[in-house]
């Protein structure tokens, strides 16, 4: 059967459909015919990756899943959290949101953050949803080319490296969207769809 991820991110796509089940295809908005941008304009992870589902349910009539992830520091009382990907503006520009991070916890001890991915599912009408979350520290400045977002500054518990710093599969092994997955996956299997 085919399930509708509610992105366009063609990595997100072929990322979680190398760990699906065989018998269920992952397809994306476009291939549903939706190229608008859908609204976030909830004040929590998990109020919109339910707003994404609800809309591609209500809008287009299939059964999906949907993320939003979010980078909360405790230092910053869990800021930027649901804002992560606009925090320093409407640009969405890492380099940008890392710079305005890093200069709002310069000479803070407490550098304590932790990443959340909320995966909401439709599914034959019932809502649910699986979390993840990956706890590690801030670091001072910016190391490594690989992965996005905030991964330069950002180190797992116990890791000596940056998410940016690490192989992707490592990533994935430890991080926050990687243990979500892993759950809606767990879910998908046990269900006869
Ligand atoms: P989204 O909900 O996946 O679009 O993520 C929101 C924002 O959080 C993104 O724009 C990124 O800046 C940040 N982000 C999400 N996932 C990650 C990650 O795995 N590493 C670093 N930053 C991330």
């Amino acid at each position: 059967m085919e399930l509708v991820f509610a992105t366009n991110n063609k990595n997100k796509i072929q990322e979680v459909q190398a760990l699906m089940p065989k018998h269920i295809s992952i397809i994306g908005l476009r291939d549903i015919g939706c190229f608008e941008d859908i609204p976030e304009n909830k004040s929590t992870i998990k109020g919109n990756a339910i707003d994404k589902v609800s809309y591609v349910v209500d809008n287009y009539g299939y059964d999906c899943f949907a993320d939003d992830t979010g980078l909360e520091v405790v230092e910053l009382n869990g800021a930027p959290g649901v804002y992560s990907a606009r925090y320093a503006g409407e640009q969405r520009s890492a380099k940008d949101n890392i710079s305005k991070l890093l200069k709002a916890l310069k000479g803070k001890s407490n550098r304590e953050a932790q990443f959340t991915t909320v995966i909401a599912l439709h599914l034959h009408g019932q809502l649910t949803s699986f979390t993840g979350i990956c706890k590690g520290d801030i670091t001072t400045g910016v190391s490594g080319t690989g992965g996005f977002g905030y991964d330069p500054i950002f180190k797992a518990k116990g890791y000596h490296k940056t998410f940016a710093e690490i192989p992707l599969e490592e990533k994935n092994n430890i991080g926050h969207r990687g243990k979500a997955v892993a759950q809606l996956i767990d879910f998908l299997n046990k269900k006869t769809i």
